[in-house]
């Protein structure tokens, strides 16, 4: 059986019950709770450090103000509840990569609660409830190496230590690993928009983890769970969970116990692998940190970042909806930032164009121009363009006075140069002929040079009606608008609109 009719099989039997928990580096100047700069992922090993974030006795933290808007912003975003007051907590562990031996985190008060965020899949929309969201900071970074006598060591580099870290829990509300491809995605998107992080998973700044079990379908309790770790892209959710599935299913099935057990996902190998079993659950004793004061959040604070809230993924292609686009461009729109701003532009400055036409154009012929050039205009158009000039093309193409393929060629020239994209049509000799007695003379010239093929279509055989119509194109060097050659060419053979 194939891997995806066997993932099919075993999801008749068993219903898969996943959490997805994410970690989120939330984007600060400073760390959590010291003044060191945050390290863009190219510094030097510690470089960035300072006695606050590395321990030593005698330092105290101090709260980054914009680390906790940044979680506040998401609470809302996600339509969570926020505490009027909350503190922080010592998650204590030994570990070298933790300084203190004891992580700064929150337990039972965190800084958003009982949010959620739905989802668009190939069944319909998902809503994924989410637990919370709360700040923490990061850990220091061990690299396993070889020394220069060859023995293994191991090496802590502490420029992540107290980095901000935004920890975003669901509840087990997940069913397969399309639902969780498609949270993590839209939680990216989401904080992008919301401006809170890059959220870029392939340095880091978005860890995604997820609590795999399965249950005989029609079944309460939930069975043995299994974390999987190490899922470094979207697509690598995905198969993690599609294999962690099937694997768990055929265990099942063969009457294997599964164990309560750390895997992490192995991309080139397409699996995973025990990383370590958990014997008990993990006893961080937490308890209150008594160096930072409760932080009180104030109705005018809270109400001052939802007033600051941008129009979130979810409305924006709501709204794109309402205008007539289809759901699919609706996405591809509000998933490029590019294009996103140029459609607004576009319309803004076309006010009369059919939406549709303008996501077109977007996704089209300004799309791959936009993916020629790096260049931005400072309204984050591409290249050198202007929104006024792809309006004027649109709305020649619209009117039927430029050609979709001149249009093409209009749109990739005025990006580049930034030249008006009227001037271009009129250098370039693309204005569109469309006028009927303009045509008709073009086509009577046409039809007075080719007798035989008049003859043809006079006896019936079509084929020659397109050599006719091509031969006037030809003649008006492209110019002529298609439709209305072929109206004239019929018109003067007597061929009506039955081909
Ligand atoms: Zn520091």
């Amino acid at each position: 059986m194939s891997a995806p009719a066997a993932r099919a099989a075993a999801l008749e039997r068993y219903e898969a019950v996943i959490g997805i928990e994410v970690h989120c580096q939330v984007r600060t100047a400073s760390k959590m709770f010291c003044a060191c700069a945050v390290p863009p992922p190219d510094a030097a090993p510690n470089t960035h450090t300072c006695p606050v974030c590395l321990a030593l006795p005698g330092t105290l933290p101090t709260i980054n103000r914009a680390a906790v808007e940044h979680v506040l912003t998401t609470g809302l975003a996600i339509g969570a509840s926020v505490p009027p007051a909350t503190r922080w907590d010592r998650k204590n562990y030994f570990y070298p990569d933790l300084p203190k031996g004891y992580q700064i985190s929150q337990y039972d008060l965190p800084l958003a609660a009982n949010g959620s965020l739905t989802v668009e899949t190939s069944e319909g929309p998902v809503t994924i409830g989410i637990t919370r969201a709360h700040l923490e900071e990061d850990t220091a970074k061990l690299i396993h190496a070889a020394a220069p006598d060859g023995r293994r060591v191991s090496l802590v580099d502490f420029n992540r230590a107290g980095v901000p870290l935004m920890e975003i829990v669901t509840e087990p509300d997940v069913r397969s690993a399309e639902q969780a491809r498609r949270y993590a995605e839209e939680l990216r998107l989401l904080l992008r928009a919301i401006d809170v992080s890059d959220a870029e998973m392939e340095n880091g700044q978005l860890r995604v983890e997820a609590n795999v079990s399965l249950r005989p379908r029609g079944t309460g309790p939930f069975g043995t769970r299994v974390e999987v770790k190490n899922m470094n892209s979207i697509r690598a959710v995905e198969r993690a969970i599609d294999f962690e599935i099937e694997r768990q299913a055929a265990a099942l099935d063969g009457g294997e116990p599964l164990r309560q057990e750390t895997r992490g996902w192995d991309d080139a190998a397409g699996a995973t692998y025990v990383m370590r079993v958990k014997e008990s659950s993990d006893d961080y004793r937490y308890f209150p940190e008594p160096d930072l004061p409760p932080l009180v959040i104030d109705a005018a604070w809270l109400a001052a970042l939802r007033a600051a809230l941008p129009e979130l993924p979810a409305a924006r292609r709501a709204r794109y909806r309402a205008l007539g686009l289809p759901a699919y461009d609706a996405a591809v729109l509000v998933n490029d930032e590019g294009m996103r701003v140029a459609f607004e532009a576009i319309l803004a400055a076309g006010p009369g164009l059919p939406p549709k036409e303008v996501a077109n154009l977007v996704t089209g012929d300004y799309g791959r121009a936009l993916n020629e050039t790096a260049e931005r205009t400072a309204s984050g158009l591409a290249g050198r363009a202007d929104a006024a000039s792809l309006a004027h093309v649109l709305g020649e193409v619209v009117a039927g006075r430029l050609s979709r393929a001149n249009a093409k060629e209009v749109v990739a020239e005025h990006v580049v140069g930034g030249r008006p994209a009227a001037a271009v049509i009129a250098e370039r000799g693309f204005a569109q002929i469309s006028d009927a007695d303009a045509v008709g003379r073009i086509v009577d010239a046409v039809l007075a040079a080719n007798p035989a093929a008049v003859a043809d279509v006079r006896a019936g055989r079509s084929q020659a009606l397109g050599f006719l119509v091509g031969q006037a194109m030809k003649a008006s060097r492209g110019q002529a608008n298609a439709a209305v050659v072929q109206a004239a060419v019929r018109e003067r053979l007597g061929r009506g609109g039955d081909g």
